[in-house]
């Protein structure tokens, strides 16, 4: 028997979310650029973060050439290397931050494990030539049922509510953090010995 689909949000009927999504303009242009493995994973926050933020850019794929959009303005690649502006710290500093952040023109945001992350900065290359930001004073994680070894890594929806508060001060992400909450709370009645059973999450 073929499962049915709630039309509106697009998920499982018995995992209907649609009571929970409150969706908002996302803030600036972000593009998530999603392993194929990772958009196969029941658990992906994803599919969250496109009933949240409905205008968000989300392609699925291993590899692919340069997006036009490039072309657009100056884009950022969420991604903790040597070279990565940590927003926490930089944020301290106002007039700095203002600064900084008026150069972020569009966000680009890996979706996948650590390894699977690193694969597409290796398949990629032009993401390579991109400034990169990272954060260091993220709160914990609030996503129970997908923790790395350490839990200390945050799902991708958490990373982009994080990072888009301090991008966009009129950003609110309350009801990214709520969505997920009710994504958490219907995985434990279902399945509440799969809790921290995957493997680790990429973390930004
Ligand atoms: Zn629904």
């Amino acid at each position: 028997m073929s499962r049915a689909y709630c039309c509106a949000c697009q998920l499982p009927q018995v995992a209907c979310l649609c009571a929970h999504v409150y969706p908002q303009p996302c803030p600036l242009p972000v593009l998530i650029i999603q392993h194929p493995l990772e958009a196969k994973h029941a658990k992906s926050t994803v599919p969250l973060l496109r009933l949240a933020l409905p205008d968000l850019d989300i392609v699925v794929a291993e590899q692919l050439s340069a997006p036009k959009i490039l072309a657009t303005g100056q884009w950022w690649l969420l991604y903790p290397d040597a070279h990565a502006l940590d927003l926490d710290t930089l944020a301290q500093d106002a007039k700095a931050w203002q600064h900084t952040r008026a150069t972020i023109g569009g966000l680009i945001i890996l979706d996948g494990t650590w390894r699977k992350t690193r694969l597409l900065l290796h398949l990629n290359p032009w993401l390579r030539h991109l400034p990169t930001l990272s954060f260091s004073q993220a709160p914990s994680s609030g996503y129970a049922i997908r923790k790395g070894p350490g839990g200390q890594a945050l799902s991708t929806l958490e990373s982009v509510a994080h990072v888009l508060q301090h991008l966009a001060p009129g950003f609110c992400a309350a009801p990214l953090h709520d969505l997920l909450a009710a994504r958490v709370a219907q995985f434990k009645t279902r399945a509440p010995s799969s809790a921290c059973s995957d493997q680790p999450r990429r973390k930004s």
